[in-house]
């Protein structure tokens, strides 16, 4: 069977219904046949075709890297709270179901968070029941207080975050309290989850930076860490919130922490704001950090950190960690589908590099 001359690394394809009939392994050129081509209901493409460079193709795995990588995505939560405009609620439940298609293990959903507080999140209680739940999928919720928990419990929530800071100035800011005030709600709820057998997720937030203190010092980003992880959260997330840190500051900040948990323990979570976030998500990796989380198109930013760019969209780090043959299990495709589809729907430009290049191919 004669084989399709197409260029040997790119892959056109179309990407919304393209992959209901054509099973995703036929997307790497050597299995498309024109006979396959042929079959394909190009019809029912988008009008706009994408130009996707797949380095899963050459590269096999580096040694220093994690064979796997866990990719926790914020986008639904952390992304879209952090939006200007307020989502509709379909539209959220319809970008999670979308997500859920992608292979990805872990999806952030909303946050039982007053609506006085983060209106974008007002509709939690309708995302949490309306959305489909995969077996083998995750979709934590934020759950800032004992009466957030309860409700995201009622919801169907089977996994929760808390939302801690290094910083006692943005704690005062972003959640109302002191960190000493905050770790006691924090422990409610903790406590509270694990009577249930739900696992809690345990953020800090200002790791690299504070916009109002600036520096935090390595003791205090160890010192909130080890209470969160002392108090039973199973994974101890460590957020770049306004982006300025650097692999150097990032190695510094994990060897710290390191020294209290271990790194199977710990995630990290970077903001793109002085573009540093890639390279430090690779420092992590090479000191045996396997869980990254990121956001869609690189969604969000921060209300009460002004001019902090988004999260690191999900579709880079997939781009990356697939040239260095580490594996996700995320179909990069179908991502930059939901990418897409919610950045159409957000009205806003993609801040994924690798979305850009793809789509203006
Ligand atoms: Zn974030």
């Amino acid at each position: 069977m004669m084989k399709a001359l197409l260029p040997l690394r790119y892959h056109p394809i179309s990407v919304t219904k393209m992959f209901s009939f054509f099973p995703f392994y036929c997307l790497r050129l050597e299995h498309i046949t024109l006979k396959m081509l042929a079959k394909v209901p190009w019809h029912h493409c988008l009008k706009l075709s994408i130009c996707v460079f797949d380095p899963r193709l050459e590269s096999a795995q580096l040694s220093g890297f994690p064979e796997y990588v866990k990719i926790v995505e914020v986008g639904p939560r952390d992304g879209l709270q952090n939006e200007k405009v307020i989502v509709p609620t379909d539209i959220k439940i319809e970008f999670i179901n979308q997500l859920s298609q992608t292979g990805l293990s872990v999806i952030e959903v909303t946050s039982f968070v007053s609506s006085r507080w983060i209106p974008q999140m007002a509709d939690h209680t309708e995302v949490m029941k309306g959305i489909h739940q995969y077996p083998g999928i995750r979709y934590p919720v934020l759950t800032p207080n004992l009466q957030g928990f309860h409700r995201a419990i009622a919801a169907g929530a089977t996994e929760v975050s808390v939302f801690g800071a290094a910083s006692e100035s943005f704690s005062k800011k972003n959640i109302n309290c002191s960190i000493e005030e905050s770790m006691k709600k924090f422990e409610e709820v903790v406590k509270s989850a694990r009577h249930m057998n739900i696992p809690a997720r345990g953020y800090v937030s200002c790791a690299l930076g504070c916009p109002y203190e600036g520096n935090i010092t390595l003791q205090k980003v160890t010192e909130v860490s080890k209470r969160l992880y002392g108090m039973g959260c199973y994974e101890i997330s460590l957020g770049d919130t306004i982006g300025v840190g650097t692999p150097g500051s990032m190695k510094k900040m994990l060897e710290s922490v390191m020294k209290e948990i271990p790194p199977r323990a710990l995630a990290v979570h970077c903001h793109d704001t002085y573009g540093q976030a890639l390279a430090n998500i690779l420092t992590a990796l090479q000191m045996g950090i396997n869980v990254v989380d990121s956001a869609v198109s690189g969604l969000g930013g921060c209300p009460y950190a002004k001019g902090a760019s988004g999260n690191i969209a999900t579709e880079d780090l997939i781009y990356m960690l697939n040239g260095l043959g580490v594996n996700t299990g995320v179909n990069l495709y179908k991502v930059m589908e939901a990418g897409d589809f919610i950045c159409k729907a957000v009205n806003k430009t993609t801040n994924s590099k690798v979305a850009q290049a793809s789509f203006n191919a």
